[in-house]
Formats: structure tokens, sequence, C-alpha cells
């Protein structure tokens, strides 16, 4: 009988395999940086498209807009099982962009949006290269049926959260500061691409670089000496060997291999190395681990999303 119990016990674990557990490295009280999706144009099921959540104390601040953001935060408050009840779509109200290409902007209209239908009383405010007002502005008006139903229709909604006070940046310098952060933003170069970002991040007790979208680029070794956290968009060196001549040509110039990240890494010893924008071409997470480990031996972690660092 006790055999049978048991069992039944095991085939029930089987049933319900838990979910892969969300993983908690952070080791600061005052700053957590929260990986919403680590993914690219790809439509992965498991990769949500590219966007991060720096919280300092009680602010979050967004970078990247990739579709699934909004629900990616949601799935850490408290109403859906997680302890951030900091990230809840109404308290989102900062933001910065690193450039306008889709995968990290196909979640734009969501942020504005579903954050004022779920309450917030503010505009948006946000940061981004030339083409973010144009891009901002369009998508008002694509949705000014719904702005202006919700608004003036039965629903109770206020008039202010569904606005964006955005602005535009051209140089390299400080974007952004207030009492928790200076954001500072560097060119990086992302093929032809003319208006392509990395951000440094300060606050109280973290430095915390984020590379955007780019192939190895001089402005993030500079930024990301000594950085408590590097944020790197990575491809499998293995996968690319595979493509073809007319892929490899165009990922060379616009994105960086496992090895290529290796050497900034070795170049700028951050304390942290954290992979995401992830390319694996087949490749498993061990796999880009140990082409990168074969350059540079220091901590590198593999980002998945809902990652807390
Ligand atoms: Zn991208
Ligand atoms: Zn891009």
């Amino acid at each position: 009988m006790k055999q049978f119990i048991l069992f039944i016990s095991f085939l029930f674990l089987l049933g319900n395999q838990p979910a892969a557990a969300q993983r908690d490295f952070s080791d600061s009280e005052i700053t957590k940086l929260v990986l919403l999706g680590t993914g690219n144009p790809n439509p992965s099921p498991d990769q949500s498209g590219c966007a991060l959540a720096l919280v300092v104390r009680d602010t979050p601040y967004l970078i990247d807009f990739g579709p699934g953001l909004i629900r990616r935060a949601a799935r850490l408050t408290p109403k859906y099982g997680g302890d951030l009840a900091v990230l809840e779509a109404r308290k989102l109200k900062k933001a910065f962009l690193t450039h306008l290409h889709s995968d990290h902007t196909a979640g734009y209209a969501d942020l504005i949006l579903t954050p004022w239908v779920m309450g917030r009383e503010e505009a948006l405010e946000v940061y981004g290269p030339t083409g973010t007002g144009h891009m901002t502005e369009h998508i008002l008006e694509a949705y000014q049926e719904d702005i202006r139903y919700r608004v003036y229709g039965d629903e109770p909604a206020n008039d202010q959260g569904w606005r964006v006070n955005w602005q535009e940046f051209e140089e390299e310098g400080e974007i952004y500061r207030d009492s928790n952060v200076v954001v500072v933003a560097f060119p990086v170069i992302h093929g032809s691409w003319p208006n392509a970002w990395g951000f440094r991040f300060t606050t109280p007790d973290k430095v915390i670089v984020i590379s955007g979208d780019c192939k190895p680029s001089p402005k993030v070794v500079e930024y990301a000496k000594g950085a408590d956290i590097l944020v790197h968009e990575v491809y499998s060196q293995a996968g690319f060997e595979a493509k073809s001549e007319d892929w490899k040509a165009y990922h060379t110039v616009h994105h960086t291999s496992t090895l290529e990240l290796a050497k900034i890494a070795r170049a700028t010893e951050p304390g942290k190395v954290v992979l995401y924008h992830i390319l694996f071409w087949g490749s498993s997470e061990s796999e880009l681990l140990k082409e990168i480990h074969s350059v540079y031996q220091g901590g590198v972690f593999v980002g998945q999303d809902l990652d807390i660092f």
C-alpha cells in the first residue's frame, strides 16, 4: 500500500512539473535588474521581446519595449504570485529606448496604453534616440479611437495616463538624472543603423551597463570597465558558423558572438556579465557558456526571462 501511494505521488509530481523556478541573483536591497524579456526578433515562447526593468528603491525604469513586456512585468507582482509590487502596470512611468528596431519597440503601444487602462494617472516619460517622437506621435494617432472612447465613454478613465512626454537625445552623455539614477547614453555600432545606443545606469550602489544591439563597440568597453553588471547581447559562435554567407555578413556587423563578448568581458572585468537578446541558433545554455569560458573565466549568466540581478 505504501509503495502504491509513493507511486501515485510520483505520477502526481510528473504531471505537475512546476514552471522553471524564477531566479534571483540580486545582492542589493536598493537596486535590482529584472530581465523582462531576453529575446530578439524570433518569436520564441521562452524568450519574450527584448526588455529590461531596473528597479531602484520604489521606482522602476524600463529599458526597451519588446513585445510582452507588460505581461512579463505583471508575472513578478503580488497579484500573480511575485513580490515586486513596484512592477505593477500603473507604476510603469519612466522608460528608455536603445534604438527603434521593431523587436525593441513592438511593445511600445502596450506600454503607453495598458498601464493607463490599469490606472496610471501621469504621462509616460520616454527617453530615446532621434525618431522616438515621430514613432510616439504616430502610435498615439493610431490609437486615437481607443483613447477617445475610454476618456469620453462610460468607462472610468483619466485623461492624463495615455499621454507621453518624450525626449530625444542625439549626443553621448547624461540623458537623465534623479535621486535614484544617473543615465548616460553612449553610441554603439549596429550595422549602418544610425542611432543605436547603450546605457550606463549609476544607482546609489551599482553601476549597470547595457549594450543595446551592437557588434563589439569601443564605447561599451569604455563604459563597462569595472561595472557591477554588464548586460550584453550575444549570438552563438557554433550557430554562426552554420549560417549562410549573407547572414554571416549581416550578423558580423550588427551583433556580437560569444567569443567576441568574452574578449569584451576580459577587457572590462565587470562583476557579472549577463547575456540577453540571445541568439541560441540551436546551441544550449551550457554550450554558450563553454564558448565564452574558453576565453574568459569570470562570472557569466545566460539570462532567462524574469531573472533578477
Ligand atoms: Zn534587437
Ligand atoms: Zn537592433
